[in-house]
């Protein structure tokens, strides 16, 4: 077992991770604002564990990898790694995602805009022969015209923010069903309740400007309370694009 700052670790992580290993062991505990086994706050410098599932396969000629990744408490769990070969493809991985509004300063005053952030669960990596190892989420997204930021900071988010591709559009109904859709599939649902003042707020921000941003990629911490990019920050895989709205 290894330690870094108040996070014990499994040092097999070292194995998958390499040199970067107590850098991203600390950017996920400082992401993480509650525990994963007993759900409540993780205070500052309590000591915590931090539990990893590997999962690696071969589906069709190209290797991947899950890595999923939780933060708890030492008095809740005890830090592991558990190491799994697949026969096949990936299990499924699920979208977490929230909605939340940015105020954004022109010369027209302040707007409201509406941001739909989401990830999957667990991270999905995968390699084609003799490659590097990729991220699945931000490679399909880069390539309908998201683009990587390192930027944690929302006005300069705001403002770098390019539209995407036609394949890739938001779709928002009037009974509060919001779909972000890439070539027509599925990436992350919600339903929001028109008749409740966040919500209706967010829904009103998407009809007046006819885009959403859209926030994604791995290792983006998602809560009831907020948002939190600098682990995905910093690892590279922050991606942002501006979704078409459609009715
Ligand atoms: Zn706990």
């Amino acid at each position: 077992m290894r330690v870094t700052s108040n996070v014990a670790w499994d040092e097999r992580l070292e194995a998958f991770r390499g040199r970067d290993t107590t850098g991203f062991v600390a950017l996920l505990a400082a992401a993480a604002s509650a525990c994963a086994a007993c759900g409540l706050a993780l205070q500052h410098q309590e000591r915590l564990s931090l539990i990893v599932d590997i999962t690696e396969g071969r589906d069709g000629g190209i290797e991947y990898r899950t890595v999923d990744t939780r933060i708890c408490h030492g008095r809740c769990r005890a830090p592991g790694l558990t190491l799994r070969t697949a026969a096949g493809a990936p299990d499924e991985l699920t979208a977490r995602g929230g909605r939340l509004i940015l105020g954004h300063r022109d010369s027209s005053g302040i707007r409201a805009i509406p941001v739909l952030a989401y990830t999957l669960v667990p991270v999905l990596t995968f390699r084609e022969p003799g490659g590097e190892l990729t991220s699945a989420l931000v490679s399909i997204l880069l390539s309908h015209g998201f683009r990587l930021t390192l930027s944690t900071d929302y006005a300069e988010i705001l403002r770098n923010a390019r539209d995407v591709h036609n394949s890739a559009g938001c779709t928002v109904t009037e009974q509060g069903h919001v779909c972000l859709l890439i070539n027509g599939e599925q990436m992350y649902s919600r339903q929001l309740n028109p008749a409740a003042a966040g919500d209706a707020a967010w829904l009103q921000a998407a009809a007046r400007e006819g885009k959403v941003l859209v926030i994604s990629g791995d290792y983006l911490q998602i809560t009831g309370t907020g948002l939190n990019l600098d682990a995905a920050a910093a690892l590279g895989t922050l991606v942002t694009g501006n979704a078409p709205v459609r009715t």
